[in-house]
């Protein structure tokens, strides 16, 4: 206890070269706040007999040094996904392909024409940008960029709904992935929710009675993260087009995944052969669909809106559209992955793409070559789309099971997390899981060495 008078004031402390230097640059009042939290952490061990040896001053110095450099470090960085969910919403979604990283830092490191005509040495308008390959892709003959699909739906519903009626089946009044509830989206633009028919089965019939002259428009929902089974009904999209179009009605679909369905040579994974395309709901007559970006389409955060060009254009002047707009590093990613996507044999830098396409021989040999280094086995399993794509779609793949005879599968998934960079794996039956599928091959060895760090000196396994 007669060592807390060892402990020198803040205003002494302060007088450190190394700290006064400190609050030169970083601020007087966060050198201060870390020196009286480092001191107060001092005391505490004081307090229970366990302060370290040596001069208060210089331990407590060292601290709040470190607590400031701590505090200046990014809290954002990268992560190896070795979890196999490829569409990973809380590991960022998808993995920007090169062309489109390298577009995205060209563009963000100086000025761009991003609302200037070159031609007419004018104004212009950001949505000229990435709309002509979308209207390729699509069909469509319009298109719009916003932030994300949800803020992409809350605009066109408050655009053209605002104050009247939509009409939504009730087996699509669902909640998507972390947060995303149509029914809120809905009340946030100002429509009013006209539900229709039960959770199982909505027929056309039930559209058809409920629309009034207070209708706005009719909503259709990819029930995308989950599928209700057997007893199902709900019309299709085209018949759906049809009686819209006899009531002069724009039909909406939030669509979602942003699945382009184009034929690729060697086919589609199994799991994507239901996955309905953006392309397919506008050849069907729907008037406008809404996506993400940075889903199946694997570009950047984004909302897409493509549709007829009337609609668009009413929608992009709603004042919400300058709330919900992209800025010009998304718009020179995602004109840099649709321009991959058009051009067939390049569509496989597309990080997206190549995880769904990767051959299971591959991965069967990267995770033989991971496994012999670890000491580890390599077993069959699944990846997942994720994402709100595709529900319960698995990919055959090959997994790396790691053991350790000292530490618990928790305790190495653990140790993974804090490694650097962190590896995010599973945890199946006790076993440590790493899926390859969504590890990028020049990963490997990082990789590697993560889980070697994160074995401890006490490996191998058992
Ligand atoms: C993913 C998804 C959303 C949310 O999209 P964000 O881009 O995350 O805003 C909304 N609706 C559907 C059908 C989805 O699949």
């Amino acid at each position: 206890m007669a060592a807390f008078r060892h402990i020198p004031s803040i205003d002494v402390l302060l007088q450190q070269p190394a700290i006064a230097a400190r609050a030169a640059r970083q601020g007087h009042a966060p050198v201060v706040e870390s020196l009286r939290a480092a001191a107060d952490a001092w005391r505490t061990l004081a307090k229970a007999d366990a302060a370290p040896p040596g001069d208060p001053a210089v331990w407590i110095a060292e601290r709040a040094m470190e607590a400031l450099e701590t505090s200046l470090a990014a809290s954002l960085r990268p992560v190896i996904n070795a979890t196999g969910v490829i569409i990973h919403t809380n590991l960022g979604r998808a993995p920007l392909a090169n062309a489109a990283v390298a577009r995205a830092m060209e563009v963000a490191r100086g000025y761009a024409n991003l609302e200037y005509d070159l031609e007419a040495g004018a104004r212009g308008h950001r949505h000229v940008h990435a709309e002509r390959l979308l209207c390729a892709l699509t069909g469509a003959e319009a298109a719009i960029v916003a932030n994300n699909n949800a803020a992409g739906t809350w605009l066109v519903l408050a655009a053209l709904a605002s104050g009247r009626e939509v009409i939504v089946s009730r087996g699509e009044l669902v909640e998507i992935g972390g947060g995303f509830r149509v029914p809120e989206i809905m009340a946030q633009s100002g429509a009013r929710l006209r539900e229709v028919g039960t959770t199982n089965r909505t027929r056309l019939s039930d559209y058809a009675a409920a629309i009034s002259d207070r209708t706005a428009l009719i909503l259709r929902v990819h029930p995308s993260n989950f599928r209700i089974e057997g007893f199902t009904e709900r019309p299709a999209l085209k018949d759906l087009s049809a009686l819209a179009r006899r009531f002069h009605l724009p039909v909406f679909e939030d669509q979602g995944s942003g699945w382009l369905g184009l034929p690729q040579p060697g086919g589609w994974p199994e799991a994507l052969r239901d996955e309905p395309s953006v392309g397919d709901s506008v050849g069907a007559g729907v008037s406008l669909v809404a996506f993400s970006g940075d889903k199946l389409l694997g570009g950047p955060q984004a909302g897409l809106i493509v549709g007829q060009r009337a609609l668009v254009d009413q929608v992009r002047r709603h004042p919400l559209m300058r709330a919900v707009r992209a800025d010009k590093q998304t718009y020179a990613a995602l004109e840099a992955t649709l321009g991959l996507w058009q051009r067939e044999p390049a569509r496989t830098e597309i990080p997206v793409v190549r995880m769904l396409l990767e051959p299971v021989e591959a991965l069967e040999r990267r995770a033989q070559a991971l496994a012999s280094s670890l000491g580890g086995t390599v077993k069959e399993g699944l990846s997942t789309i994720g994402g709100g794509s595709a529900p319960q779609s698995a990919i055959p793949t090959r997994l790396v099971s790691i053991r350790s005879t000292s530490k618990t599968a928790a305790q190495i998934e653990a140790a993974l997390r804090a490694g650097s960079p962190p590896v995010i794996a599973r945890i199946q039956q006790d076993t440590v899981l790493l899926d390859l599928r969504t590890v990028h091959p020049d990963e490997d060895s990082a990789l590697q060495a993560s889980v070697l760090n994160a074995l401890g000196p006490a490996w191998p396994m058992g």
